[in-house]
């Protein structure tokens, strides 16, 4: 047996080494493998099939709020980077270059893009030329590159792939507009699809992104108390409609740059939900997003299994037309008690049980992944009972996660309870913050912890900074990050 194999027969407890555990969880469950590219992981079909579903909901909003998707070249000239100041500051130390191709010295290096916005910006100054050319409302389903230094499977790679959208505007109210609706959708999506609570708020200026003017994010909290940003939206300003020339004519005939907006998710989301709801038996897939809602696995002696089986195909006929992507474990030689196991460890939301006593009594039973709790429903109904014990078991995932979040969250007034909190236990902190960069950077140093962001939203307004005690000017969520 490889070394590799060994290493996943048996999934290390969460309370013993939470990162061990993830990697043993991922890999055991066959969503990712190891590239040979430092940073680089495989997607295999348990995994990418997450991200499909993922997409197709998102998308599904992005189109309803009347964006539209388009492709955008993979290499960025060198030059486009040279326009915007604050953004090749940020992103220069991340960047691969291509120098050479067919044997030939480039004249102008090429950058893998780590994120499209000097492209679109270049695009949209040739696209627009009048106020009737806005808003241009444009999404791209990608892969971008980041040669980041600390690299974990899904939450931080080197190449991910992401959904970025970029829009253009006539006036700073309606760019802000957009970008305020985008982290909604972020917000909506994450809790409602991925079953995840986040805390929503705007970016400490130390952590914006490089060239907006505003950002703002989704936080969520992960089994570990450390908090992973799921989601950001940026409000740029004028800064890339200045450095690209986005100008247009607007209802007066005046010349005016467009004011712009981008954001973005990743497959950083599929990291965050395994460490948000997986627990020592593996993987917990929310139903909205499993690849498989229902395992059904026909159970009982050899003498009644060709009845048995023949009922869960039919069964399962019935389920599949409703709508719900089940599979069947019908494995002669593989006991009901290890497939149990198996598809709990893979996360399958709802198990299906079948068995020569439930064929007599034209029932089956259903158990949760969740909560373990069992229910014996009758077959005409089956379709019903599964859809809705679906959708408690999406909704007690929430709920489950949300119960944890609070326990986990503290608001709290000086740096010395947050020092003995963070001893303790992981999690969320709530404290006032002057404004200045020098007791955010204190934070950091004394506690490991970064602001995560500034939340709308605060469980209590805070009076003064943990650090230096002065007036707080904001109220922010701090916690060690991924
Ligand atoms: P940004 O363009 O930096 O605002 O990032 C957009 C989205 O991509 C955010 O949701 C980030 O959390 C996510 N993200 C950033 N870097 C990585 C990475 N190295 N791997 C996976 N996701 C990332």
């Amino acid at each position: 047996m490889s070394k590799d194999k060994q290493f996943v027969t048996e999934i290390t407890p969460q309370g013993e080494d939470f990162s061990r555990w993830y990697i043993d969880v991922i890999k055991k469950a066959e969503l990712m493998d190891y590239s040979p590219v430092r940073g680089c992981i495989v997607f295999r079909p348990e995994g990418y099939e997450i991200w499909e579903n993922i997409q197709r909901d998102l998308d599904r909003r992005f189109k309803e709020t009347g964006h539209r998707n388009a492709y955008f070249p993979l290499f960025i000239p060198e030059s486009f980077f040279q326009k915007e100041k604050e953004h090749v500051e940020g992103f220069n130390p991340e960047l691969p270059w291509v120098t050479e191709a067919a044997g030939e010295k480039l004249e102008e290096r090429l950058a893998i893009r780590p994120t499209s916005e000097t492209m679109f910006g270049h695009m949209y100054a040739k696209w627009i030329q009048s106020y009737r050319d806005l808003p241009v409302l444009i999404n791209q389903w990608a892969n971008v590159v980041r040669w980041e230094k600390r690299t974990l499977p899904f939450l931080r790679t080197s190449e991910f792939l992401w959904q970025e959208g970029h829009t253009a505007h006539e006036t700073e109210e309606e760019a802000r507009q957009e970008t305020m609706q985008m982290l909604e959708i972020y917000r909506d999506f994450v809790e409602e699809f991925l079953a995840i609570p986040v805390v929503m708020g705007q970016k400490t200026p130390s952590e914006k992104f490089a060239g907006a003017v505003d950002t703002y994010s989704i936080e969520a909290m992960m089994k570990d108390g450390r908090a992973v940003q799921a989601g950001t939206s940026h409000f740029m300003g004028t800064n890339f409609a200045v450095a690209f020339d986005i100008k247009y004519l607007d209802r007066s005939n005046n010349l005016q740059f467009a004011h712009t907006t981008s954001w973005g998710v990743s497959t950083r989301l599929i990291g965050a939900m395994i460490m948000v709801h997986g627990d020592d038996r593996g993987l917990a897939l929310p139903p909205k997003v499993a690849p498989t809602q229902v395992i059904m696995i026909p159970i009982g002696p050899p003498k009644t299994r060709e009845q048995v089986v023949g009922r869960v195909d039919e069964l399962y006929r019935e389920l599949k037309q409703a709508g719900i992507r089940v599979r069947v474990d019908d494995r002669a030689d593989v006991s009901p008690g290890w497939k149990f196991n198996e598809y709990e460890m893979r996360g399958v939301p709802l198990r299906l049980e079948l068995g020569p006593r439930d064929m007599e009594n034209g029932q089956v039973v259903l158990v949760s992944r969740i909560t373990g709790e069992k229910r014996i429903v009758a077959q005409d109904r089956l379709a019903e009972e599964v859809t809705s014990m679906l959708e408690e078991i999406q909704h007690d995932m929430f709920e489950k996660a949300k119960a944890f979040r609070e326990e986990n969250f503290k608001s709290l007034d000086t740096l010395d309870e947050m020092k003995a909190f963070l001893e303790d236990k992981r999690g969320f902190v709530e404290a006032g913050w002057c404004g200045s960069e020098a007791c955010e950077r204190q934070v950091k140093e004394e506690t490991g912890a970064t602001s995560r962001n500034i939340p709308f939203k605060p469980t209590a307004e805070k009076s003064s900074c943990l650090v230096c005690g002065d007036k707080a000017k904001h109220t922010v969520v701090f916690a060690r990050a991924y």
